[in-house]
């Protein structure tokens, strides 16, 4: 199976990560075996889970079955909100149904401002990376704040910060400190979860005529250009490869400027300060 050829970001602890892969949110864990292995097939080779998903089992069977040598695959999880004082029992499950002894990105799934625990999940986390049960430690859905206190507390700067973004929602402060700190940065819902108007913009639609591309791809091929990783979530083998085909066009820096336009301050989910 032929891997394809993705760029990486190199992270802050001197890995790399590719720079597109698979996102499982709400995928039944019924399907997942068959689309994670669809994907690998493809040449996907990240794939972005979490404990909470449910499917974290399918992922590792599908791996396991790829034959593909454990090191080509890049694999996240992430810590659930309720496993904050209990991040090494959970990072153990959530190996245990992987089938992995490792995994390369481990998240602080969500800071949960309310409950105010995620400096030591964040500690725990660090503690699981010397261990080796992770390489590398991120956060996700930390906001300013969140990121200042698990930094000042610890010294330790997270490798990514996984949130919500599209150009309906861009962030600008908070991306703009974690490029500063050099935190990279992961967007989730980069196609704004198919909640919104967005690929059916006429503006957008335009810009992919004029490339011969779909306007999936005109968004994807704008968070490439930002230099953000993604991995949009599909269970359809066609739009895996349409959501891969992202490296043979560039938008000009007109057509790029018209998707960061867009900005609305629009998050179609959870305010993370809300929990
Ligand atoms: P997304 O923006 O990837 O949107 C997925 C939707 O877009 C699906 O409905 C799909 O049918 C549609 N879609 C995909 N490719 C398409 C194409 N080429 N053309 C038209 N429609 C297309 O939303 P997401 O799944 O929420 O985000 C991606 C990943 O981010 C998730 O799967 C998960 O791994 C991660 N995530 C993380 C968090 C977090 O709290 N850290 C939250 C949500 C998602």
């Amino acid at each position: 199976m032929n891997a394809l050829n993705i760029p990486t970001i190199t992270l802050n602890d001197e890995t790399e990560i590719p720079q597109l892969g698979l996102g499982v949110f709400k995928v039944d864990p019924g399907e997942t075996e068959r689309i994670v292995s669809d994907a690998l097939e493809v040449g996907y080779r990240h794939i972005d889970t979490a404990a909470i998903y449910g499917n974290e089992a399918e992922v590792g069977a599908a791996i396991a079955k790829s034959g593909i040598p454990r090191e080509e695959i890049y694999v996240t999880t992430k810590l659930w909100n309720d496993r904050q004082g209990d991040a090494k029992a959970a990072l153990s499950e959530s190996l245990d149904k992987l089938g992995l002894d490792r995994v390369d990105l481990y998240l602080v799934h969500w800071p949960v401002p309310s409950q105010d625990t995620f400096v030591s999940a964040w500690e725990q986390v660090l503690d699981l990376r010397e261990a080796g049960l992770t390489t590398t430690a991120g956060v996700s859905n930390h906001e300013l704040e969140h990121l200042e206190r698990i930094i000042e507390a610890t010294g330790e700067f997270p490798a990514v910060n996984q949130i919500e973004l599209h150009p309906e929602h861009q962030r600008q402060e908070l991306t703009a400190f974690c490029r500063a700190n050099g935190i990279a940065i992961e967007a989730w819902g980069p196609l704004a979860q198919g909640k919104s108007d967005l690929l059916t913009l006429p503006q957008i639609q335009e810009i992919g005529a004029a490339h011969d591309k779909s306007a999936a791809q005109v968004v994807l091929r704008w968070h490439i250009e930002n230099g953000t990783i993604v991995f949009p979530k599909t269970t359809r083998r066609e739009r895996m490869e349409e959501n891969a085909a992202l490296f043979d066009f560039e938008l000009s820096e007109t057509e790029h400027a018209v998707l960061t336009a867009l900005e609305a301050g629009r998050n179609y989910s959870t305010n993370p300060r809300d929990m």
